[in-house]
């Protein structure tokens, strides 16, 4: 005879907190849950209402606490009514392991808007549903794999377009890859520059890419290794249609090229061949090779050469062959002794530094208190996981089924695990020598012309890369530019302001430079131990 269900519990969930602090969710579904025990003259014994998670199978107390509730009452049977089919689970495991929970429990499920069947038949339409559709993705993907190979095949570059290429619809060909201008030119050029040497290594290409147009293009801050590598062995950048995981042989592409396929070969052939050995010219240092631009054409000016009757002659040049400036070159020692000048004129005045300190460090301390204030979070939590840890712990002998048991093992294991991370933060999260980093700082913004001049090459390019947002513009005539300068080198433009109050957007910029205080100290403390 079939079990009676006389009693209802109603399980109602919202997976947002602003659902809960607005009081919408809970109360409306809860409504049509009671709708329905009425409707199917069930009397309602409790209702468990959860909020604002979302989660796996145990984030919820009060699906703890139904389930708990259930093994007090034992004896009974009940029905627990959702109101939707994604209040009981989205994810297809926690949805069969709250299932398995609770028919080990002897509960009828109700759901407004799903019938739950129960006969093995039902269950066995449920899995053939799951694997069909399964079975439906897998096919779909491996007929658009053989159509992609078949087209590849043909010369047509199937997958998503390498950087500096976007797909165009054209009559004859359909789907094409098809160069950017903008970017294809800055990359094509460098490609061209690493072939004849005129970059002689990757470093170089890195440097040449992120002094171009192309971060700005591409929407990126920082252009990485991989990236440089990436575009040195990209084949279709050559015309070239090349898939080894599907045995697609190297195959002339019906795409426009960016370079020659003489240049990449080239190419391909340098990144094989060990570094060569170093040009007399090499030892010559040229700090600010690149990093300056010429005022007349915009592009970044190289350091070149002259051999005289007895020594070679350092000079900057535009190497821009459309370029009107003159004279081409340009001795070094005198840009370098202008540039020098152009840092002293945007130093920060000696008078504003302690006021730029006082602030500095008042926000500072604002900013441990909300540290140590995040500190005491964080041990609250944990003390919260190990009793919850607990709990698990005197419910494991209780459990009723292994699958149970394993539940609450490997929840265990989870919040262990949880523990660990966020114990490890502290340690890590070492609060910086905030007064030793902003005294660094001070005295560079002070003093950048001298911290320059004491600098290595590698340290001065370092240094200008903190200075300058943007390459500073150079003629012989003019000198230098209006410069695009870092925050630190205006935050003085800010001080008045925020002694007086403040405002959210002034915050921003001085968080700016507080972040920068912490940032630049690395460099600037290698500086400073360098010097002594
Ligand atoms: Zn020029």
């Amino acid at each position: 005879m079939a079990t009676e269900f006389r009693k209802a519990l109603i399980y109602c969930r919202v997976s947002s907190l602003r659902q809960v602090r607005e009081g919408s969710g809970l109360d409306s579904q809860e409504h049509r849950c009671r709708q329905y025990a009425k409707d199917n003259g069930l009397e309602i014994e409790k209702v468990f209402p959860d909020d604002g998670i979302s989660g796996g199978l145990f984030e919820r107390p009060a699906m703890k606490s139904m389930i708990r509730y259930l093994d007090d009452n034992w004896q009974e049977n009940y029905v627990v009514i959702f109101d939707d089919l994604k209040r009981f689970a989205r994810d297809v495991d926690v949805h069969r392991g709250l299932k398995r929970e609770l028919k080990d429990r002897g509960v009828k499920l109700s759901c407004l808007n799903y019938t739950f069947d129960d006969s093995p038949e039902g269950e066995f339409v449920e899995t053939v549903f799951a694997a069909q559709n399964e079975l439906e993705r897998k096919q779909n993907r491996r007929q658009v794999c053989q159509k992609m190979k078949a087209r590849m095949e043909r010369g047509y570059w199937c997958f998503y377009p390498p950087t500096g290429y976007q797909f165009t619809k054209t009559k004859e060909h359909g789907k094409l890859i098809a160069p950017i201008k903008s970017v294809a030119d800055i990359l094509a050029e460098g490609l061209n520059a690493f072939a004849d040497d005129r970059l002689l290594n990757q470093v170089d290409l890195q440097r040449f890419l992120a002094q171009s147009r192309l971060l700005q293009l591409l929407n990126k801050k920082k252009i990485h290794f991989d990236f440089v590598k990436r575009v040195l062995t990209e084949p279709v950048y050559a015309g070239i249609i090349e898939y080894q995981p599907w045995q697609i042989r190297a195959r002339k592409g019906l795409h426009k090229p960016i370079i020659t396929e003489e240049v990449y070969f080239r190419n391909q052939e340098k990144l094989r061949r060990p570094e060569r050995k170093p040009r007399t010219t090499d030892s010559l240092e040229f700090p600010l090779r690149r990093i300056i631009s010429c005022a007349i054409c915009g592009k970044p000016m190289t350091g070149s050469t002259n051999r005289g009757k007895s020594k070679y002659y350092s000079h900057y040049t535009c190497n821009n062959k459309d370029c009107i400036s003159i004279p081409k070159n340009i001795t070094a020692a005198l840009v370098e002794d202008q540039y020098v000048e152009f840092l002293r004129s945007i130093r920060t005045e000696q008078d504003v530094l302690p006021l730029i300190k006082e602030i500095a460090t008042r926000l500072w301390q604002d900013r441990v208190a909300y540290l140590t204030r995040n500190q005491d979070a964080i041990d609250e939590e944990i003390k919260a996981i190990n009793n919850e840890i607990n709990e698990y712990v005197v419910q494991i002998p209780k459990a009723k089924t292994d699958i149970v048991r394993d539940l609450y093992e490997s929840r265990i294991e989870e919040l262990a695990a949880k523990i660990k991370i966020l114990g490890k933060g502290p340690e890590n999260k070492k609060i910086p020598d905030f007064e030793e980093a902003l005294q660094l700082m001070l005295n560079f913004i002070g003093t950048p012309a001298e911290s320059w001049k004491k600098a290595n090459l590698e340290q001065k390019i370092l240094l200008h890369k903190l200075i300058f947002t943007e390459n500073p513009t150079y003629s012989l005539k003019t000198g230098f530019g209006t410069p695009n300068l870092s925050v630190p080198f205006y935050i003085k433009e800010h001080v008045e302001f925020q002694i007086y109050c403040m405002v959210d957007s002034r915050q921003k910029i001085w968080n700016t430079f507080m972040d920068d205080v912490l940032e630049w100290c690395k460099v600037l403390k290698v500086l400073d131990a360098g010097v002594i």
